[in-house]
């Protein structure tokens, strides 16, 4: 492809609204183009590089026997109505005014409507039906460039069969397809709800990337693989020890004392000698939550305790409950539910708030003074804490959700009447799975995990081109001859080929978008080298992601350039 022609629109500024290195890269090198709030279009060179994401889904899919489909966006209401999820998905699903008409954020309903006109003996099964297909979710704060769109593609499979042991067979298979897509891709991922996890290899596993532009915040331990979402990820820590001697408990005046850090400073002690309280309101009653110090209370952790939502008790509330306000509540008189995190176990020595305003009480024994005390893990863990399954440290930070593969059971046969003959002739649901991937996440993840200042380094897998050419002076004939004739070499002998012929654009800037266009290998051709050699010229190569630079004979080029291409990643 020639430059010259090509709809390429660099950008030198970063864009003001883009702070995502993916998204600013994106846009800067003409990748994508945005036309609303998650809404991008696919200019023609990032429409290569989803083509190429696309073709690697599609072969690993086809080789686990899927087989594709192409379903429609525009879905009839009722469909949906069947299961109940035009009310589930709220303001997520976009309607058609004054129509029957949903736009499919997700394909569970169609693919269930297929299968329930059709899979009707056991003997039909299994089947894997995917699809490679615009979905569209209303989200409310779309971010992060094609990260989180209103509109994106997404490779949506779907598994039924006659029963749960073979449906864990075609989960298997989309586990480890899924595994070689992103290793083809060559993305740093890791598996959260995996059989190393909180879950326990339960129903479903995410696949994530570590980046800062995640909305999901996990643990993770490279040694072990160990990941969890912070929602519920636990970790080994220490506990405060129990003293051989638990003190006499005494109430002490505090004045204007409201924080575990004032506290401290008031009285000459550790946070550590702390048991913070805070109360919740779970289902009208209140429950008092204490920690250690100043740890912060895990409310996702609260709620699966629980086993429903909880929220924090409002002022009024905490006064009318305690007889104080927030900074002096503590757990001796508390009338309700306690529970301790357990750090806390049977610690003594303790100080705490009186639930009375401005008085605190110190040697509070949780064994002597606190009748019913329950304990539970309730704490947000932190990057540096034990991996709670190996002896390495635990690692916090935001990741992004690339794809999903989930056991779906029977929820959406059952409801849709999608059933089977099993041998006996007995009626049953199908047991489905459903399977996706996000292919412009693909993209933007490989572009976070790949780039310098510069600009994109992209690998030779999703590479848009091959080779980028560079004719340095388009006005002189000698550069014009040679890069047309290398031009047509490299395209003979099987590479992409962008060929920057551009006359008007001096040599600094061809570098300048060489650099952030990021293809793997660079040929410049210059005048002052090719005439440099007797044996008829020489040419520069670089390497994009070493920044490797050497001069090659023309007449070596095109296996020289096969015999690095080999190892580039
Ligand atoms: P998230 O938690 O990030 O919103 P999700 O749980 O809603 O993701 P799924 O419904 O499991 O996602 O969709 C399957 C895949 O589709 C995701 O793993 C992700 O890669 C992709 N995806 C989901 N929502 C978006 C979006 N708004 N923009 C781009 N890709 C998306
Ligand atoms: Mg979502």
């Amino acid at each position: 492809m020639r430059l010259s022609n090509y709809f390429v629109p660099t950008l030198k500024e970063v864009p003001n609204d883009a702070v995502v290195a993916s998204h600013i890269l994106m846009l800067r090198s003409g990748l994508i183009r945005m036309v609303g709030a998650g809404i991008y279009s696919f200019l023609p060179l990032g429409y290569r590089v989803i083509k190429k994401i696309s073709e690697i889904i599609r072969e690993e899919m086809d080789a686990i026997g899927g087989q594709e489909f192409h379903l429609p966006a525009l879905n009839p209401k009722e469909i949906w109505e069947e299961t109940g999820r035009v009310e589930a998905f709220g303001d997520t699903m976009f309607h058609i005014k004054n129509r029957d008409y949903v736009l499919a954020p997700t394909h569970e309903e169609i693919m269930t409507f297929h299968a329930r006109n059709v899979l009707k003996s056991y003997k039909d099964m299994p089947q894997i039906w995917y699809q490679i297909q615009t979905k569209f979710r209303n989200e409310p704060r779309p971010r992060s460039g094609v990260i989180r769109g209103r509109e994106f593609l997404m490779k949506d499979a779907y598994s039924f069969d006659i029963n749960q042991e073979e449906q864990d067979k075609s989960y298997n298979k989309h586990d480890s397809a899924y595994r070689k897509i992103f290793d083809r891709c060559k993305i740093k991922y890791f598996v959260v709800g995996a059989s190393s996890g909180a879950m326990g290899g339960s129903g479903s596993e995410e696949f994530m990337v570590k980046s800062d532009a995640g909305e999901d915040t996990v643990a993770h331990c490279d040694s072990c693989g160990y990941s969890a979402n912070v929602e519920v990820a636990s970790s080994r820590v220490d506990g405060k020890n129990r003293e051989n001697k638990s003190a006499k408990t005494k109430e002490i005046h505090t004045p204007n004392v409201k924080s575990i850090d004032e506290l401290c400073q008031f009285l000459k002690i550790d946070e550590t000698q702390c048991a913070k309280s805070r109360v919740y309101i779970h289902k009208g009653k209140p429950v008092l939550i204490l920690m250690l110090g100043n740890e912060d209370v895990n409310e996702s952790k609260l709620e699966k305790l629980l086993g429903a939502a909880v929220r924090p008790g409002h002022p009024e509330e905490l006064a009318e409950i305690t007889g104080a306000d927030a900074g002096s509540i503590g757990p001796i008189g508390f009338n309700g539910r306690i529970i301790a995190d357990n750090r806390l176990k049977d610690a003594n020595n303790l100080f705490s708030g009186a639930n009375k305003n401005d008085y605190h009480i110190g040697g509070i024994d949780f064994k002597r003074d606190v009748e019913t005390l329950e304990y539970a893990d309730l704490r947000i863990v932190e990057t540096g804490e034990g991996c709670p399954n190996c002896d390495n440290k635990l690692d916090v930070f935001t990741a992004i959700e690339l794809g999903h593969i989930f056991k779906l059971g029977t929820k959406y046969s059952e409801t849709m009447g999608a059933l089977y003959l099993d041998e006996n002739g007995k009626e049953l649901p199908l047991v489905m799975g459903s399977y996706g991937i996000g292919v412009e996440r693909v993209m933007a993840c490989c572009i976070e995990q790949n780039h310098d200042e510069y600009g994109i380094i992209w690998d030779k897998t999703l590479a848009p081109f091959d080779v980028h050419l560079i004719g340095l002076n388009m006005k002189k004939e000698t550069v014009v001859e040679a890069s047309e004739k290398i031009y047509e070499d490299l395209r003979e002998a099987g590479f992409d080929v962008l060929f920057d012929d551009r006359t008007n654009v001096q040599a600094g800037f061809k570098f300048n978008d060489a650099d952030l266009l990021g293809m793997p290998v660079q040929v410049i051709v210059g005048d002052k080298k090719l005439k440099e050699s007797a044996t008829g010229g020489k040419v520069e190569v670089k390497l994009r992601r070493t920044g490797e630079r050497f001069d090659v004979e023309l007449s070596e080029l095109i296996s020289k350039i096969k015999e690095k291409s080999k190892n580039i990643d």
